[in-house]
């Protein structure tokens, strides 16, 4: 991969009297500084002041034109974090005759994407926040290929993935620091600016404590898109043949130990009848770990980072997520989420060390590895004695971070307990079909008719066909929904129907009109639209 920028692709004269005449352009999609990604020909950098410059001439564009609305917060999140204060990007202004007075630009002929990454030392940090974002945001634009060059801006060194995030173009990304050895003013011929939130699941608790987000937009499907891309880059040969069934035990070697950890490979072992082998990201290449994963039935670990792994198990493996003492499962789920994400297809189950006896704290280490010695004496015993650690935000909650930093030995049988609840027979990946779930249309041609008998009895005779998508399709259970509503009135009566006619009487009443709503429903719980209202006088 290439460091330099090639400047044998460009025209030096022409590019710069194109920067001088037409100065900068964006365009951007999104409506808030939150969903916002910006498209750009000709925006700078200069390295000296370490601020992006849009150039104005007569030619130049800016939409959205946000005037200082554009400082309120920002234009945009740098980084797939949502409104992260530290993230933001923005743009100082210069008329396009002040580079007269500047240092001669050095142009980028590579379409860049602009962007920060979060924090790229923490591996689920490294995939939710980055390669996940990046990968998507490049798919979003089709010069975003993999000829685009990535600009990490966080000002972060490589970091111990960057061989990650070198996989997503054939051009090796630049950080924030190297643009400085590249000139004094960097000129972007083509840039995107910003990365897609669309595939993130989860939020740290910056605002409220941490959680999946609230609105979840990516299912299983786009994740293994992802994982096979990966998968081909790092060159990782799956056995598709091998049919050797195993758990894999992820093990982490520095902090957050199982302290039983040979004790517990082979109680799984002869539980569950598999093979058990332990990975570790220090003691195994990060192909190595894709390989054993890409063809595990149950993946064991400790809560966190390294459980992102759980984004490479074969459908229908199951993850295994240890909890150490007083740290409730439920509050911190970025694990589960992503396992019980739509179409993941993974059993998740979380076990938690409930027993004092089974945990070993570590009081007297720096503040950051979870130590509370600096903490006054009260503080200190009621952590002690805390049996959870109550909801808290990120990130730098001593509670939070002592129970976290904890060593726990496993107790062997409540675990194996946990895990048969949920796996009765042999865990593994069931080499599923495709098990996509498609939505009904609309029924369509729906029609009613309304017969009158004496002043208080009514029928409504109510017909419709099936949607136009379900000839084609193979569906297992078809219902149709029927809501009748008196017009005007805010409640409605509902109906679950099997057939394509129903003649309603109950409730019916005379010289009345009502509303009627219809959708189709496919295996209990695909829910159709609803087709176009239908207006029934009686
Ligand atoms: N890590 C590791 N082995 C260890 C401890 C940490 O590989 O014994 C990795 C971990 O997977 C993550 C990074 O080091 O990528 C930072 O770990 P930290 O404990 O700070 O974060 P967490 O795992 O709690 O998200």
């Amino acid at each position: 991969q290439s460091q330099e920028l090639s400047q044998a692709q460009i025209d030096y004269h022409a590019a710069l009297q194109a920067l001088v005449e037409d100065g900068t352009r964006m365009v951007c999609t999104g409506r808030m500084h939150t969903d916002r990604i910006c498209r750009f020909e000709s925006l700078c950098y200069s390295t000296e002041a370490e601020e992006f410059v849009y150039f104005h001439s007569n030619s130049s564009v800016m939409l959205p034109n946000l005037g200082s609305r554009r400082f309120q917060p920002a234009l945009l999140d740098l980084s797939s974090v949502e409104d992260h204060n530290t993230q933001y990007f923005n743009f100082v202004e210069l008329p396009a005759t002040a580079l007269k007075f500047m240092p001669k630009p050095v142009f980028v002929p590579d379409v860049a994407l602009i962007a920060n990454r979060f924090n790229p030392d923490n591996l689920m940090h490294v995939f939710h926040d980055d390669l996940l974002p990046i990968y998507y945001t490049m798919q979003q634009f089709s010069d975003l290929d993999l000829e685009a060059r990535l600009f990490f801006m966080e000002g972060w060194s490589e970091g111990v993935h960057f061989d990650l995030y070198k996989l997503l173009s054939n051009k090796q990304p630049l950080l924030r620091e190297q643009l400085k050895t590249l000139g004094r003013l960097l000129c972007f011929t083509k840039s995107y600016v910003g990365l897609s939130k669309i595939t993130t699941w989860y939020q740290y608790g910056f605002v409220q404590p941490q959680g999946p987000k609230a609105n979840i937009l990516v299912s299983g499907n786009e994740i293994r898109q992802f994982t096979k891309f990966m998968t081909q880059k790092l060159n990782v040969s799956l056995e598709e043949s091998s049919t050797e069934e195993y758990i894999v035990v992820f093990s982490r070697t520095i902090n957050r130990l199982i302290l039983n950890e040979a004790e517990l490979i082979l109680a799984l072992a002869q539980e569950f009848q598999m093979k058990t082998i332990t990975v570790s990201l220090e003691e195994h290449s990060f192909s190595d770990i894709v390989r054993l994963i890409s063809n595990a039935s149950m993946l064991v670990s400790m809560h966190g980072a390294q459980l992102v792994m759980s984004l490479f198990l074969p459908r229908g493996a199951t993850v295994v997520e240890l909890f150490p003492y007083a740290i409730n499962p439920e509050h911190y789920t970025p694990y589960k989420t992503l396992a019980t994400l739509p179409g993941m297809d993974l059993q998740y189950i979380a076990w938690q060390n409930t027993d004092r006896e089974d945990t070993v704290t570590y009081p007297d280490r720096p503040w950051d590895q979870g130590g509370i010695a600096h903490l006054d004496k009260a503080e200190q015993e009621r952590i002690i004695k805390s049996t959870e650690v109550p909801r808290h935000l990120c990130c730098r909650n001593p509670e939070w971070l002592f129970r976290a930093y904890q060593d726990t030995k496993v107790n062997i049988p409540s675990l194996i307990q946990v895990i048969r609840q949920t796996v009765k027979s042999k865990p593994g990946p069931k080499k599923q079909k495709w098990s996509g779930s498609l939505y009904p249309g609309k029924v369509r041609a729906a029609q009613c008719q309304a017969s009158v008998q004496g002043t208080s009895e009514a029928k409504l005779a109510v017909s419709w066909q099936i949607p136009w998508n379900l000839k084609y399709l193979k569906v297992r259970e078809v219902k149709y929904e029927v809501w009748i509503q008196e017009q005007g009135e805010n409640t409605y009566m509902p109906y679950i129907l099997s057939h394509q006619n129903h003649t309603f009487s109950e409730n019916i009443k005379p010289f009345t009109i009502y509303l009627v709503w219809i959708r189709c429903i496919f295996n209990k719980n695909l829910l159709g639209p609803f087709a176009d209202v239908l207006l029934c006088s009686t």
